[in-house]
């Protein structure tokens, strides 16, 4: 049988590797694991981050992690490139399985992150951190002085996009509806914007562009007429999703599926349990966050290893 961990850190984004050289410095021999694919989590798929302290000529997002993964590696954090396909938590030995391995820790950090809806139209990948983006607040200085697209109908549609006209010389807000989900304060303060203009019972069929966005072609819902738009920014806002199918059934998640922690710690219902990043976080949802939360995690981890000692 497996040896029983310290702690055993379940993704690679920011919150995992802050965690992680958080547990390693604190002599806890943290296993992490990174995932197979995705390993370094959501900033793999974009270019520059500007909005990380400590860099202040902005970072690359691969650059930015590969830095973070070195530093967890350097205090002797084992990094495992693997899925992890189910957990059983509740006992007082955390079982973590892959596919063909069994893992035993006395207390887990799940640091597994959230994922950005996509349209599932061709270049969308290929254009993200090119013209394509999900976060106004990471990417919207970038389009200063430029012909801006939102894709979305509800609250964080409307809140991107009225945010967005700080920046854009143009805000086209793009609904496949004649009216919003988004509550009424924010749908006022929308429309009495000059800088943006409604898209209405209108969809996106084709993204444009080589290397950066050029255009969007717009297919109307109602008569399926088809029209070019001109544009070098298009932000997705129709939602995001916790990744937290494993642990359905232990762990307590709110209505949309996102770990609930008893704040300002990072503890779930379960003890020896903590979860940090995005997992948890509905609202800021920032590389920074989910590094501070991180951190906050491994500390917990390390509390509660410590007393039962
Ligand atoms: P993630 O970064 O999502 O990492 C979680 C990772 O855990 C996954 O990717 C995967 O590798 C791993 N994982 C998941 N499930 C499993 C499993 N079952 N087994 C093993 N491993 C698993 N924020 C900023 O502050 N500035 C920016 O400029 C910025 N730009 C962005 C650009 C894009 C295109 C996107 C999508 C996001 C951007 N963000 C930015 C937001 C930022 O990336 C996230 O807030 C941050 O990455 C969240 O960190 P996290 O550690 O919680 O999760």
């Amino acid at each position: 049988m497996s040896e029983v961990r310290n702690v055993i850190i379940i993704g690679s984004g920011p919150s995992g590797y802050t965690a992680a050289v958080y547990a390693a410095r604190a002599s806890l021999s943290p296993l992490v694991f990174e995932g197979s694919v995705t390993a370094g989590g959501a900033l793999m798929n974009t270019t520059e981050v500007e909005n990380f302290p400590g860099f202040r000529d902005g970072i690359m997002g691969p650059a930015l992690m590969d830095e973070m993964r070195a530093q967890a590696e350097r205090f002797g954090a084992e990094l495992v490139a693997d899925d992890v396909v189910s957990v059983d938590l509740t006992g007082d030995i955390k079982i973590v399985r892959t596919a063909d391995a069994e893992f035993r820790a006395r207390s887990v950090v799940l640091a597994t992150g959230s994922g950005y809806r996509k349209l599932g139209l061709p270049r969308e990948d290929e254009l993200s951190g090119r013209g394509v983006s999900w976060c106004a607040t990471c990417d919207g200085f970038f389009f200063r002085e430029q012909a801006i697209a939102v894709i979305g109908g509800g609250d964080s549609a409307v809140e991107e996009a009225t945010f967005l006209t700080r920046f854009g010389s143009k805000v086209y807000l793009i609904h496949r509806r004649d009216e919003l989900r988004a509550s009424k304060i924010m749908q006022e303060r929308a429309f009495a914007d000059p800088k943006l203009e409604m898209v209405w019972n209108t969809e996106i069929a084709s993204i444009n562009g080589e290397d950066r966005l050029e255009s969007l072609t717009l297919r109307d819902t109602v008569t399926g007429q088809q029209r070019q738009l001109d544009v070098t920014g298009l932000f997705i806002a129709i939602g995001h999703d916790p990744r937290s199918e494993l642990l359905t059934g232990q762990v307590d998640l709110d209505d949309d599926g996102y770990v609930l922690v008893d704040h300002p710690s990072t503890a779930t219902n379960l003890p020896g349990v903590f979860a940090a990043g995005d997992l948890v976080d509905h609202h800021y949802r920032q590389a920074i966050t989910a590094a501070g939360t991180g951190c906050a995690a491994a500390l917990d981890a390390e509390r509660y290893v410590a007393a039962l000692d």
